[in-house]
């Protein structure tokens, strides 16, 4: 029920936990089960952690044993409706051998007949979820175009139903791609590093200055940019406005 989304430039540190787990406090009041993480560190590797339960539960596990922080990452927390609140079902979900994690807040409606034509080209699902689809199919489209919004916005336009959708790739480190149908996304703009939130509670700690997506819309952030398209890959205008809102 709560999503955020992290890019920042090298001179401001690899501080991607800690952003993330903030933004997810402060969305903690939207009510949840289960929560997690996916960061793309230095390397370009891509690593993740996720938990049934409060969001200690997670903040414990990250602090026994650290994921390598890094300057891209996703944070999510889930609100089961599709398989129990277990770690398995926890966002993230992986895909591409663990290259490619995706975060989703709402529902896929149609999941059962792409999922059976996933199951039919042989991919392994690792969690009972409507959303690990979605994780498969972008892996699918980005191995056919090698472009992460392209891929997003392929997929955006097989999915019914509602949903927020967050998705990096080891391979694009710099890089989150989001999507937002009947589902809130907004963005953070910062100084070298950009956010984007289910609602500005995520990055408030942050920065004040925020754009809105509008329906239907996909966003791409990079630590220097910003950019949102429909659907049909059209460029959309966005406005700037500031947050009016005690931190
Ligand atoms: N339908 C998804 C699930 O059950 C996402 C739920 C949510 O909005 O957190 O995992």
């Amino acid at each position: 029920c709560g999503i955020v989304g992290y890019v920042g430039q090298a001179g401001l540190g690899e501080k991607s936990v800690e952003v993330l787990l903030g933004g997810l406090k402060r969305l903690e009041y939207r009510g949840y089960d289960s929560a997690g993480v996916a960061i793309i560190d230095a390397e370009g590797t891509l690593g993740s952690r996720k938990k049934a339960g409060k969001l200690q539960v997670l903040v414990d596990d990250l602090e026994a044993s650290p994921l390598t922080d890094g300057r891209t990452g996703i944070g999510h927390t889930r609100w089961a409706t599709h398989g129990g609140p277990t770690d398995a079902n926890a966002h993230p979900h992986l895909a591409d051998d663990g290259k490619l994690a995706l975060i989703h807040n709402g529902i896929i409606e149609n999941f059962s007949e792409l999922k059976a034509e996933l199951l039919a080209e042989g991919v392994e699902f690792l969690s009972e979820t409507d959303s690990e689809v979605a994780a498969h199919l972008v892996a699918r489209a980005y191995r056919a175009s090698g472009d992460l919004a392209e891929a997003l916005r392929t997929v955006v336009n097989t999915l019914e139903g509602a949903f927020t959708l967050l998705v990096v790739h080891a391979d694009q480190p710099g890089v989150v791609v989001g999507a937002r149908r009947n589902s809130p996304l907004v963005i953070g703009l910062g100084d070298g590093e950009n956010f984007l939130g289910s609602d500005v509670a995520a990055f408030v700690a942050h920065t004040r200055r925020a754009m809105s997506i509008g329906q239907d819309q996909l966003v791409t952030i990079r630590p220097d940019s910003v950019e949102v398209v429909d659907f049909d890959g059209a460029p959309v205008e966005t406005t700037e406005f500031e947050v009016d809102w005690d931190a």
